[in-house]
């Protein structure tokens, strides 16, 4: 099966830190028999399997992957009727691209996903993490898909209740199961309601633009706080957001730990530059933790996935 697999494959190329070492082992399934293929190998060689997308939101460990890195690229959409006259189902495969399938929809007049204009990643990716933007989150359209189960290599359909969807998460956090294609219910709309929507894609991108950094970055770094773990407020309201805990320390566009640096743009935005490691996105995450908690007494933890990595460097 070895000869079936790349070996030693290069991962910073493929992440957004552009950081982190290969992949012992490497795939890119194009369909579902092949996704499968992948799991049955890295369970007949007893390796630890993990599934890259976009490398929007992933740490790689200098260190690499010692074991199977499936990058899925079917990138497959299909239009099929929706349970009414309002509405379509719309399933795309795990590799297509968030921004391609809203594109897609809106060029079929289908209404909904372009809250998530601008947001990097693949469809496997949005919906592991259940991708926001302030209200909107990709759970809200997600009405089935099929996962490939990762002790056997079985397809299952599966319903939006199966992913028990929170804020940052999904069941797909357990890495018992990984996403083949989802599909998402869509409003049908008239010509002149998509051409709204779509000018509202081209604003929300302009506005992410001009408001976040565009490369070598993970977007937030952490996750926001959830209401029960923080005791600050203002005006009634819990103060969730990371960022501002992150401003009040002074780390942004300041703190940097050898070719990493928090953005001048965000506080919870780190960036890379030439010649970045992993171990200096680390070091420098763990100092912005540091900082937080001593002076509130709250560790943020990330929302960005940590791969590879022996023991956790962070808090
Ligand atoms: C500039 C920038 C801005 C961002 N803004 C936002 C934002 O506004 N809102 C937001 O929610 N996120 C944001 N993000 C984070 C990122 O875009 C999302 O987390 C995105 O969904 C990551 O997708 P990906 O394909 O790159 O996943 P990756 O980063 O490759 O992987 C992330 C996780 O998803 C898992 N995964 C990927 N594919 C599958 C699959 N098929 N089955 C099972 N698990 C899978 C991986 O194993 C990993 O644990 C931003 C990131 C950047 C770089």
């Amino acid at each position: 099966m070895n000869d079936e697999l790349a070996t030693n494959v290069p991962l910073a190329p493929m992440t957004w830190f552009r950081t982190g070492g290969p992949a012992r082992f490497f795939a890119e399934p194009r369909d579902a028999a092949a996704f499968c293929h992948a799991v049955n190998a890295a369970q007949a060689k007893g390796a630890p399997l993990f599934v890259l997308g976009e490398g929007a939101n992933v740490l790689i460990s200098d260190d690499g992957f010692d074991g199977i890195v499936v990058r899925p690229r079917n990138a497959a959409i299909q239009l099929r009727p929706g349970d009414d006259t309002q509405h379509t189902c719309v399933t795309a495969g795990a590799g297509t691209h968030l921004q391609d399938l809203i594109d897609y929809c809106l060029a079929n007049n289908l209404c909904g996903l372009e809250d998530f204009s601008g947001i990097p990643g693949t469809v496997g990716g949005s919906v592991y993490i259940n991708v926001h933007y302030f209200e909107a989150l990709l759970s809200q359209f997600l009405v089935s898909a099929r996962v490939v189960a990762a002790g056997t290599g079985s397809i299952e359909t599966v319903d939006n209740e199966w992913f028990r969807f929170g804020y940052d998460t999904s069941r797909l956090h357990e890495r018992k199961n990984y996403l083949l294609d989802a599909t998402f219910r869509l409003r049908n709309e008239t010509q002149a309601d998509t051409a709204y929507a779509r000018g509202r894609r081209d604003e929300i991108i302009r506005h992410r633009m001009r408001r976040y950094p565009t490369e070598r970055t993970c977007g937030s770094f952490f996750r926001n706080f959830l209401p029960d773990e923080v005791p600050f407020e203002t005006n009634g309201k819990k103060i969730t957001a990371v960022a501002y805990y992150l401003d009040r320390v002074g780390v942004k566009g300041e703190l940097r730990v050898g070719n990493a640096a928090v953005s001048h743009k965000h506080a919870n935005m780190i960036v890379t530059s030439e010649g970045a490691a992993s171990a200096d996105v680390a070091a420098l995450a763990r100092r912005m933790q540091e900082l937080v908690r001593d002076a509130f007494g709250l560790v943020p933890r990330p929302e960005c996935q940590l791969v590879g990595f022996e023991r956790s460097p962070l808090l």
